[in-house]
């Protein structure tokens, strides 16, 4: 595995199996509403593991609440009425159960003032560790994975048989999404055990990686829109291009189309860091990645924001021009950082 650079942010849980296992009695424990939400703009990871968690729960008979709104591409995970809308006040005796969020201000679906006990299973490094049971695993690729473990762990101690394939499918689909295929780096053999495992399980690979495979007509047109503005920089090697609403209405795509460009991008021979920048008016969201030995999380948090050392983003309160000159300058101090420039 490649190494996880060693800063206070990237450092696993040592105590991961015990707070499985923890998180595992405390939600069996548990007798009011289960709320399970995770980071807005949901991708597999997040509604993976909002559907990998909730179901056991129910099936378990408690009142666990899945609360998301599904991408296009997504929904074939969900059956009709699975998801709750957002609320915006909590119901009585409630545990939120935050996954693949590390921060509460990217949570989607509840108010950001809880009010309530909360459970925090994520993955990235820069997790603020909030919550009553904060579960932080960096070195995990997946939150899928951890929610794959905390499962293992309620089937132990219920007692009862959760794994189908109805259950192993949206957990196998967020570890797909989040390793790239098992492409990255991040991938460990425990993330292929695991895989393997959900596989077993009835999680059918094939179905999973045709849903996740087709774009709809409008995306192509976008990405034609898009590329046309990639441009390279501090010595080529930045790749950039960015993204606005004008491309979405010209080419009748969406915002949930546009996820998939930065991995277009990031193909560009020669780079170590692609940027998109989605503008959105009042504000740009950037998303970076970058190759070894260049961490897009360095210059995301430098930008205000956070994510993983490969793959990282920020929200930035301010018009393209500015974000793109922060985003570039940070680029150059990273990379003067690991000596290439
Ligand atoms: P993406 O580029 O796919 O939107 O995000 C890449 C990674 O960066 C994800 O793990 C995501 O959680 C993180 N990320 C993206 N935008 C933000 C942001 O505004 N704030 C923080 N803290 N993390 C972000
Ligand atoms: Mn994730």
């Amino acid at each position: 595995m490649a190494a996880m650079p060693d800063t206070p942010h990237n450092q696993s849980d040592p105590q991961y199996a015990a707070k499985c296992g923890q998180i595992a009695a405390r939600l069996l424990a548990h007798a009011g509403p289960i709320l399970i939400v995770a980071h807005e703009d949901p991708d597999g990871d997040a509604l993976g593991s909002v559907l990998g968690l909730a179901r056991p729960l129910q099936k378990l008979g408690l009142d666990a609440r899945p609360i998301a709104t599904a991408p296009r591409y997504l929904q074939f995970l969900t059956t009709a009425g699975e998801l709750h809308q957002p609320m915006s006040e909590l119901p009585a005796n409630a545990l939120v159960c935050v996954l693949d969020c590390g921060e509460l201000y990217r949570m989607t679906g509840l108010p950001k003032d809880l009010g309530a006990p909360i459970i925090n299973i994520d993955h990235h490094g820069t997790n603020s560790r909030f919550g009553e049971i904060a579960l932080v695993s960096p070195d995990r690729p997946a939150a899928c994975i951890m929610i794959k473990d905390v499962v293992d762990a309620l089937e132990v101690q219920s007692g009862q048989q959760l794994w189908d394939a109805h259950l192993a499918m949206p957990v196998l689909t967020g570890i797909i999404t989040d390793t790239g295929s098992f492409r990255y780096p991040s991938t460990t053999p425990e993330t292929l055990h695991t895989a393997a495992e959900l596989v077993g399980h009835g999680a059918p690979l094939g179905v999973i990686n045709e849903n996740l495979g087709i774009q709809p007509r409008n995306y192509f047109k976008l990405q034609a829109l898009v590329l046309s503005t990639i441009e390279y920089a501090l010595g080529d090697l930045v790749v950039m291009a960015h993204v606005n609403e004008a491309m979405l209405s010209e080419s009748g795509a969406t915002w949930e189309e546009v996820e998939a460009l930065v991995s277009v991008i990031r193909s560009a021979e020669g780079t170590y860091i692609a940027a998109l920048f989605k503008d959105r008016g009042e504000q740009v969201k950037l998303s970076l990645r970058s190759r070894t030995p260049v961490s897009a999380q360095n210059i995301a948090v430098a930008c205000g924001g956070g994510g993983h050392v490969p793959a990282a983003g920020a929200t930035m309160l301010m018009p393209l021009a500015e974000a793109r000159a922060k985003a570039l300058a940070e680029a150059e101090r990273e990379l003067q950082r690991v000596g290439l420039l």
